[in-house]
């Protein structure tokens, strides 16, 4: 017997309808912005990745999922190096959204000089080698935004208000959602603090893991985010961005604050904030739910220079994604049901193999008339086909017997109250409809 891929889950029933429930939410509200949705494909040059994610981040080091064709594969196994591989040969599966949405929105000139903003929103799986674990899987899903060609606080303040919002239409209690926001800097301020965060662990490298002294070298900020207690001790007295923003920087800042505060959304400052991901400039921020033991359910951040890094031009942009498994683990810890319920449907019983004619054209019918309807495909007997009328949750039975096909005529039954009218069968449709009403 075949099985799934450690790390992987199959969608289907409840689950299947939780994530089409959080997709739906998120069409309502995030059209409502203004945003439209975009869908990039799963597998994307890696140089995508290693430009917009940066070569230094573990996602592009150690957990994206690398894709060569069949006729390759030999190939590379037999050479032990990609180094003959060309650029358009070296692919991955898609670790994350925002990189594939900047590439197709330079290639598409989605965002031309001067023009509104691209508002782009997504649902689609993401996939990661990592160690699976209770909300951590190899392929997940994310839905996520990315709002290209904004560079005003209002904008950054009008994501986080949105997804707060997102989160309270999904069914979480507002006070148990806790938000961090902090700002990382630009190119202007950035360099400067990231050197004096390098030489604060060069200064404790005998403290330090052998990660963060690698990490020294290549980006010192991920530091911060250290699993190892020691370093995580060590790293509560380096240096923090705040004190080293640049006068533009604290000003955007603050402004998103004041229009967080404005809008009534509480959040904490975390001056220790660095998200995985090397594109991040100025904010970003991050929500975790209180007691749910799952980490962040979903972060994001304005990414200022990845258009550029996409090779197109400069233009300003921020964006979040939030994990539908990692938020349906949380809402579950809450008591709270992410499915919607299960459709009902209307049943259309026969009483025998004569009636299956009549069985097949009112089903016909009343699908025509967008009604959810099953029947028997199975030759079961009439009690046993009520009985899976129940169990697929219908609220009518359209009963079809020997009489009834004679006086060609429909006999309605009401599951619930089990009472039961008649009608012609060309008005059945009309007359269920109605009901349904
Ligand atoms: P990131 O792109 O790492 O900021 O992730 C954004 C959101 O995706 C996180 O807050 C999680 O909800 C979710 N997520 C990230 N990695 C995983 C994973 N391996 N398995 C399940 N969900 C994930």
């Amino acid at each position: 017997m075949g099985q799934k891929v450690q790390g992987t889950e199959d969608l289907y029933g409840s689950y299947m309808r939780a994530w089409q429930h959080m997709q739906d939410v998120a069409r309502e509200l995030f059209g409502a912005y203004g945003f439209d949705m975009i869908e990039t494909p799963a597998i994307e040059q890696v140089d995508t990745f290693v430009h917009g994610i940066g070569e230094s981040t573990d996602v592009v080091r150690k957990e994206m999922f690398r894709v060569v064709s069949g006729a390759l594969f030999g190939d590379l196994l037999e050479a032990g190096t990609e180094a003959g591989l060309k650029p358009r040969q070296r692919m991955a599966m898609r670790p994350e959204g925002t990189a594939g949405v900047v590439r197709a929105a330079v290639e598409n000139n989605l965002v031309p000089q001067g023009a509104a903003p691209a508002k782009l929103w997504y649902a689609e799986a993401m996939f990661r080698g990592e160690r699976p674990q209770k909300g951590r899987l190899r392929q997940f899903h994310q839905v996520g935004v990315e709002w290209l060609g904004a560079s005003d606080p209002a904008s950054d303040a009008e994501c986080i208000i949105m997804l707060m919002e997102f989160f309270k239409r999904l069914g979480f209690d507002p006070s148990k959602l806790h938000l961090y926001i902090n700002s990382m800097g630009d190119g202007e301020c950035r360099p400067a603090y990231r050197d004096k965060v390098r030489a604060f662990i060069l200064d404790h490298r005998d403290e330090m893991c052998e990660d963060c002294l690698e990490r020294a070298e290549i980006n010192p900020l991920r530091a911060f985010d250290c699993k190892n207690p020691h370093c995580h001790e060590v790293m509560a007295g380096a240096p923090l961005v705040n004190d080293h923003l640049c006068g533009d920087c604290a000003e955007h800042y603050a402004a998103v604050k004041r229009y967080l505060d404005e809008a009534g959304v509480s959040y904490t400052e975390d001056p220790t904030l660095v998200r995985g991901l090397d594109y991040y400039t100025r904010t970003v921020f991050e929500v975790e739910v209180e007691g749910a033991g799952v980490g962040a359910i979903g972060g994001g951040g304005r990414y200022d220079g990845l258009m550029e890094l996409e090779g197109g031009k400069p233009t300003p942009g921020i964006g979040f994604a939030v994990g539908f498994e990692r938020i349906a683990l949380a809402l579950a810890s809450q008591g709270v049901e992410l499915a919607t319920p299960e459709p009902a449907c209307v049943y259309v019983a026969g009483t025998g193999a004569e009636e299956r004619d009549a069985v097949f054209s009112a089903t016909l019918a009343l699908r025509q008339a967008g009604v959810r309807t099953e029947a028997d495909y199975q030759g079961r007997s009439l009690k046993s086909q009520f009985k899976q009328a129940d169990k697929l949750h219908a609220t009518l039975c359209v009963v079809l017997g020997p009489d009834e096909v004679a006086a060609g005529i429909a006999t309605i039954r009401d599951m619930d109250t089990h009472e039961q009218v008649q009608v012609p069968m060309d008005k059945l449709a009309e007359e269920i409809v109605s009901r349904l009403r």
